[in-house]
């Protein structure tokens, strides 16, 4: 096949599988056959057909310590799954056998809806990778009853992957005694393999879980602009080497909406090689392959699609299309906190919060979600609450390594969610 073809189609592939989603496919496999099915069960004959002749996203192992295969894109499923069933099966349908879920997501129904699922579906939970989070505990006897809730919730009795530490900050959380409920609960075949989240501090959680034998997965922020971090780098590094599985999460990096000048020229640039933006950035983590996967929040079908058609696309992103990331990560940074929170907490009177409020901001403003981000925010003591807005920033912006407008982004944070 010609390389005008190849990108024919590839282009064919990423608009039309990208931009129309699922149904259009399904549609278009029907439409497109020998003439209409006479009866309902030739329907769905043909569907199933179609559905089985769906391409698969590929796979990578764990690490190199745990060959098991993964895909290289995993749903983050962190919405209510109860609602959305479907999501699931169209997953399953791409090979997208990788849940992220947590014990705090969507008020439990994530984890709720996934249990409903196996429980129509007992023969998929063979198939599945499922991982979970102790969200919020504070002892091993939380993390123990976080895990205890989450097993009953998804009607299974193991989870894949657990995470001890949901949102890790501190390499102190890596305690003896997480390691010794770690051995527990493997040996209790409660759960296959053990690590910790982490979205603030990312590069000394990751360096200090590669000094250890016992962490086996770290899910962690990563996208184009901490890839810049050559502290966080060379902990991904030492991480990899060590046999540690890796998942990156926020891929797309999405910060503060904050017009950056290069906003319209990088989306045209991305355009023009047939890529939207958000699909180049997914493929800038995606074609990492220290990564075993990508996981990615994906609550309807077109994020699914669109994501499946970037992991499916075998091409990579070329060193001026990084590079154009890269510039672009560089002239919008002040709209992007990137969790290093040591950096501004050494100057400020509160530690440990700033990095949170900017965090519930880009749920409110990026995400679209503000009752996820008050809910954040109202679980900030309220001591820390009241006394955010008389605080002198000028210290932590001054350190602040992304230049963000601290102060200006405190005020609106309490503003759209006290
Ligand atoms: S506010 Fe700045 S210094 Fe603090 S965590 Fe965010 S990017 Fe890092």
């Amino acid at each position: 096949m010609s390389e005008k073809r190849n990108k024919i189609d590839r282009r064919n592939f990423l608009k039309t599988v990208g931009a129309a989603g699922l149904g259009s496919v399904y549609i278009c496999g029907s439409a497109s056959g020998a003439g209409e099915p006479s009866k309902a069960g030739d329907v769905k004959k043909k569907a199933k057909k179609e559905e089985s002749k769906l391409p698969q996203v590929p796979t990578r192992p764990i690490s190199s310590k745990i060959s098991e295969r993964v895909p290289i894109l995993s749903l983050g499923a962190m919405f209510n799954v109860s609602q959305n069933q479907v999501i699931l099966r169209k997953c399953l349908d791409w090979g997208v056998n990788y849940w992220d879920t947590a014990n705090s997501y969507a008020g439990g129904t994530s984890e709720t809806g996934i249990g409903n699922f196996l429980e129509a579906n007992p023969d998929v939970r063979k198939d599945v990778f499922i991982v979970s989070k102790a969200s919020r505990a504070e002892s091993m006897e939380d993390v123990e009853a976080r895990l205890q809730t989450s097993l009953k919730r998804m009607k299974t009795s193991y989870i894949d992957l657990y995470y001890g530490v949901h949102a890790m900050n501190n390499p102190a959380d890596l305690t003896d005694e997480l390691r010794k409920w770690a051995e527990s609960a493997k040996k209790r075949k409660l759960i296959r393999y053990f690590g910790f989240s982490t979205h603030k501090n990312m590069a000394e959680c990751l360096l200090a879980a590669s000094k250890l034998d016992w962490i086996d997965a770290i899910m962690t922020t990563y996208n184009y602009r901490v890839m810049q971090d050559e502290k966080l780098e060379s902990a991904v590094e030492q991480c990899f080497s060590k046999g540690i599985g890796l998942i990156a999460m926020k891929v797309q990096a999405r910060g503060q909406k904050i017009e950056a000048k290069g906003d319209r020229a990088i989306a045209a640039k991305f355009l023009q090689s047939d890529y939207s933006e958000g699909q180049a950035k997914l493929k800038s983590v995606l074609q990492d392959e220290r990564f075993c996967s990508a996981c990615t929040k994906m609550q309807n079908i077109a994020m699914l699609t669109s994501n499946v058609a970037a992991s499916l696309d075998r091409t990579t992103l070329s060193r001026s299309d990084m590079d154009v990331l890269k510039g672009y990560a560089a002239g919008s940074c002040g709209g992007y906190c990137a969790g290093c929170a040591n950096i501004c907490d050494s100057v400020l009177p509160d530690a440990g919060y700033v990095s949170d409020v900017m965090r519930y901001l880009m749920y409110y403003n990026s995400y679209g979600e503000q009752e996820r981000a008050r809910a954040s925010f109202a679980r900030i003591p309220r001591a820390v609450r009241s006394r955010l807005l008389g605080v002198d920033y000028k210290a932590a912006e001054a350190k602040c390594p992304q230049g963000l407008a601290i102060g200006k982004l405190v005020a609106e944070a309490v503003s759209k969610l006290a």
